[in-house]
């Protein structure tokens, strides 16, 4: 008998919902290409919204990075990890989100779990904490929030009122109250209202905490995210490089008292190897181009406007998609399953996402765009879709 049998016995019950994560080897090829199983298929599933991660200078900035510098920095960058490149690249991120100042940290998902649970620590507040979330920010937010020790409250989705309402009772008892958003949201493809949000942070003395994941690179005036056109309302805006930059790591824009403050108490930070310098150049390179891309940014936002139109027209359900993430949300696993299928056998690789990730009964494709694809890709995608519209259901 297996020495493990509740892990599989999780596992085969996953599998009975259709809910079984497998992982599938695939390698990302130029034009929002990706190779797997010895076929190229257009690729809707990545975050790679800019193309960067096939982008010729990134990828020969990170080679050059690695010949000046070596494979690794083989320690937290409070021990010698600290390579020269770091303070020119965190000074020009701090330019890019109009803050005071940055800190490049190692993968996103260990920069939320382990700077939020710093800065919300009781212990360094010197009263009781909470924590406002938003019912559908990241795991790695909520972890974060879990792992700080403060009280954890989570407002219904986009709904300012309920936040205030939480913030008014919270702040009445004395809390030190934290407010944490994404920018972007991930899998519905929708915008905070970060002006409203800024201006309860401000009201009721809370602290701003922004996850920009899927703003970064696709929104802004320079392209750096939501924050980046209200600075004074956020007090945190983190983001990522392994998504619309191409690249690896990711930052926290803040003050120089919060940045000072994340180098003494936040474990990602001071446990963790720096990043290697072949990561440190392609950052580089992304922030030379994303300023660039202006052009490639508008195209995009318009195509998935347009995307949008045409699948609300044939009768699917894209939520609130504001963004190039544009949700179908279908329903049923099954479902979602059998039309991923659907899109591979024609050409195209997209991600069914299924509870616990997203709600339970709103299992749906994630559709991401990306300036990377021709009009004819998103096109011949829109007329796939259109075979197993609502509109056609009952149709021969
Ligand atoms: C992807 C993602 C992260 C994690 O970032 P990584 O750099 O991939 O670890 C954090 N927050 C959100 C909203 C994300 O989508």
């Amino acid at each position: 008998m297996a020495k493990t049998p509740i892990y599989r016995a999780y596992c085969d019950a996953r599998a009975a919902n259709d809910r079984l994560r497998r992982l599938q080897t695939a390698t990302l090829a130029p034009k929002g290409r990706i190779s797997r199983d010895g076929r190229v298929l257009v690729n809707f599933a990545s975050n790679d919204y800019l193309g960067l991660s096939q982008h010729p200078v990134l990828i020969e900035a990170a080679c050059s990075y690695t010949k000046r510098y070596g494979a690794g920095v083989a320690a937290s960058r409070l021990v010698t990890g600290d390579n020269p490149e770091f303070s020119g690249l965190e000074a020009r991120m701090a330019a890019a989100k109009n803050q005071p100042s940055a800190l490049i940290m190692t993968a996103g998902y260990q920069t939320n779990l382990t700077a939020l649970a710093a800065l919300a620590e009781p212990e360094i507040a010197g009263r009781p904490v909470t924590i406002l979330a938003d019912r559908l920010a990241h795991h790695s937010l909520l972890q974060g929030a879990l792992l700080s020790g403060a009280r954890l409250m989570r407002f219904r989705h986009n709904d300012c009122g309920h936040l205030e309402s939480l913030l008014r009772s919270r702040t009445a008892k004395g809390d030190y109250c934290i407010i944490v958003t994404e920018s972007v949201f991930g899998m519905d493809g929708d915008l905070a209202d970060l002006p409203r949000i800024g201006a309860l942070a401000r009201d009721f003395g809370a602290l701003l905490y922004v996850d920009e994941a899927h703003a970064t690179g696709v929104f802004g005036a320079r392209g750096y995210g939501l924050c980046e056109d209200v600075p004074d309302l956020v007090d945190v805006a983190m983001g990522t490089f392994g998504k619309a930059l191409g690249g690896f790591g990711s930052y926290l824009a803040c003050d120089a008292d919060i940045r000072d403050f994340l180098i003494q108490r936040c474990g990602g930070f001071i446990y963790s190897t720096g990043l290697p310098p072949a990561v440190l150049g392609a950052i580089d390179a992304a922030l030379t181009l994303v300023p660039q891309m202006a052009r490639e940014r508008e195209l995009l936002l318009s195509r998935a406007e347009v995307f949008r139109t045409t699948l609300r027209a044939q009768g699917w359900n894209c939520g609130a998609s504001a963004s190039q993430i544009v949700p179908v949300i279908v329903g049923g696993e099954a479902e979602t399953l059998t039309l991923a299928a659907e899109l591979e056998r024609r050409g195209f690789w997209v991600a069914a996402i299924r509870p616990p990730t997203v709600a339970q009964g709103s299992s749906r494709l994630r559709i991401s765009l990306s300036a990377a694809h021709t009009g004819e890709d998103i096109a011949s995608l829109s007329a796939s879709l259109s075979e197993f519209a609502p509109k056609n259901a009952g149709a021969t």
